[in-house]
């Protein structure tokens, strides 16, 4: 047993998720919310600001990535998110977990991180994805060359929010 497979608390349909969601979580082996998820799910899906704070293989990514796909369900296809990472590795990472959560929604997912050509990553940006998911200073550049449109933004998630400001992206992050 783990730490993110937690054997009491609220399950999975607590929360008011729709079936999609749930038959995902289903197919993904997730059998109810770890502590992270059980608390953040409810404030996020209220559009309530949140800090979390928990080890890593807590579950993390679900407690903000659950809600928000749950939520961007049916969007029409504006940017609706925006996922910021220290890292490339933990943007990609970020992205297969959301994926995974999205899938059979309509929600797409793109991601941008600095080092990689841009050509891919405005086309992404321009295909109709409702999140974006990227490392602080692409994803700024990405903004100020006006690649995607910011201006349906509803939610905004700062993921390792300590590592990037100790690694010098306070200007990116604020
Ligand atoms: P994270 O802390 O977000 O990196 O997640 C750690 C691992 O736990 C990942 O492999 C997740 O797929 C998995 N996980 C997340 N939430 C749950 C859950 N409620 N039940 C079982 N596994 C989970």
């Amino acid at each position: 047993m783990t730490e993110s497979e937690p054997t009491e608390g609220p399950g999975f349909d607590a929360f008011g998720l729709s079936e999609t969601i749930l038959k995902t979580l289903g197919a993904l082996g997730f059998e109810r919310p770890t502590p992270i998820q059980a608390a953040a799910f409810t404030p996020i899906l209220e559009g309530r600001d949140v800090i979390g704070q928990a080890r890593t293989g807590s579950g993390k990514t679900a407690a903000f990535g659950l809600p928000i796909v749950e939520r961007l369900i049916g969007a029409d296809k504006h940017v609706r998110a925006l996922i910021m990472c220290p890292t490339r590795e933990l943007a990609l990472q970020n992205t297969d977990a959301l994926r995974s959560y999205a899938k059979g929604t309509n929600v797409r997912i793109a991601t941008v991180y600095g080092g990689a050509p841009y050509p891919p990553q405005v086309k992404a940006l321009k295909g109709g994805v409702s999140i974006v998911v990227g490392t602080p200073g692409r994803l700024i550049d990405h903004l100020e060359r006006g690649n995607f449109d910011a201006s349906h933004i509803e939610f905004m998630v700062l993921d390792e929010a300590d590592e990037m400001l100790r690694m010098g992206f306070q200007e990116e992050v604020e």
